[in-house]
């Protein structure tokens, strides 16, 4: 299935139009805007992947990461309106929900047999929900799960819950830091440009303001990651300015984890009319970012969003982290298309997923220690998983 490269001479992979990008990448030399965008047009994809993977297996060898984890979408109700959104309710589209903290326990107790180590909670910007309910749904966690690790509210939530609370945005992330709030998603921004941003999600914070929220955080302890959403309006320019954005930051705070390209799903958004990203797009967005991050120590691919046998691949291509098995993800899901909303994976599954394409499984926690080492072989099949796309 995979290519393996290795003996062969790097000339003969990345040819004389990559190899000064070849000696960068072997000297551990950092890449340039100009080498980035370069890395996104070349038609050598095998190129860019076997550069990501040089990095990617001097930092971790074959080691691929994942976590036990579910995610909660506590409400759909947004007054943000982002254009690529299918998630927030509206008239044609999902109904509106908002869950009350005993709603959220159960969903809590459906997976109470797993022994999971992480809790994802995200949800739209809804302004009816008082200042208490954000920290009560943390306590709720910390309850049901003890010794859980909560990663919970992107930058632009974060802001709502201090607006409404009528605090600064310290005092609302040390309420939720006291409440037992462990460290933040990186959503909320998408791609770090002014013109994307005022086209698609002119409601949301700006990229100034969401780096505002990632240094408040990073001065709280509270550590991050950081996301990349393409495939819909953004240039190869803009892309690659995201990248060294977060490069930038990340210099500055060090406080992020790992970065997590998305893809972007078109389906019931008002971009319904974009092609949706193609699985070339997503092992480059991958591998380029691999390569530009040089201060990120991580970098996963989402197989909820770009599917299991991307996430194969992309573990050849610079990724190091597979997620996690994932319960319930909402926010891609289109609603009744396949009869429920689990989208997971069980922990053989991800083993085989994995070992499959001969990457070493290690579970962790949210902060990258290592568990446990998983049985070598995982003995039941691999079940199909649907998904949107
Ligand atoms: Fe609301 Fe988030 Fe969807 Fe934007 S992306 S509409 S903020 S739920």
């Amino acid at each position: 299935m995979v290519a393996d490269t290795s003996r062969l001479a790097p000339e003969k992979v990345v040819g004389a139009e990559l190899i000064d990008i070849y000696r960068k990448v072997d000297e551990g030399t950092r890449l340039s805007f100009e080498d980035g965008v370069r890395l996104f047009n070349t038609r050598n994809l095998t190129a860019v992947g076997y550069l990501a993977n040089i990095v990617r297996e001097r930092r971790h060898g074959a080691k691929t990461f994942f976590v036990r984890n579910q995610h909660i979408n506590y409400t759909n109700i947004c007054n943000k309106f982002c254009k690529f959104c299918s998630f927030y309710a509206k008239k044609g589209g999902p109904a509106p929900y908002e869950m009350t903290l005993e709603q959220v326990r159960e969903r809590l107790m459906w997976h109470r047999e797993v022994p999971l180590t992480e809790i994802h909670m995200v949800g739209g910007i809804n302004p009816r929900l008082p200042y208490s309910y954000y920290m009560d749904l943390v306590r709720i966690v910390k309850e049901v799960r003890p010794g859980v690790h909560v990663k919970a509210f992107t930058a632009v939530e974060l802001v709502q819950i201090a607006q409404i609370g009528k605090v600064s945005l310290d005092q609302a992330l040390a309420d939720l830091i006291e409440a037992g709030l462990d460290s933040l998603p990186g959503g909320g921004i998408e791609i770090l440009s002014d013109r994307v941003h005022h086209e698609l999600f002119g409601k949301k914070l700006n990229g100034d303001e969401w780096k505002d929220v990632a240094r408040a955080a990073s001065k709280l302890g509270l550590k991050q990651y950081a996301t990349m959403l393409y495939g819909h309006i953004e240039t190869v320019e803009e892309r690659v300015d995201h990248l060294v954005q977060l490069r930038e930051l990340q210099d500055e705070t060090g406080h992020f984890l790992t970065m997590t390209p998305l893809c972007f799903h078109p389906e019931a958004t008002e971009l319904e009319h974009i092609e949706p990203p193609t699985a070339e797009l997503d092992l480059r967005a991958i591998a380029v970012s691999r390569l530009m991050l040089d201060n990120f120590d991580h970098i996963k691919s989402f197989w909820i969003m770009n599917s299991v046998p991307v996430t194969q691949m992309a573990l050849w291509y610079g990724a190091d982290d597979a997620d996690g098995l994932v319960h319930e993800y909402e926010i891609t899901y289109k609603e009744g298309e396949f009869g429920n909303k689990k989208q997971m994976l069980t922990y053989d599954n991800m083993v085989r997923m994995i070992e499959e394409v001969h990457r070493e499984p290690v579970e962790r926690d949210s902060l990258y220690r290592q568990i446990e080492s998983p049985t070598a072989a995982a003995k039941t099949r691999l079940t199909p998983i649907p998904l949107a796309r």
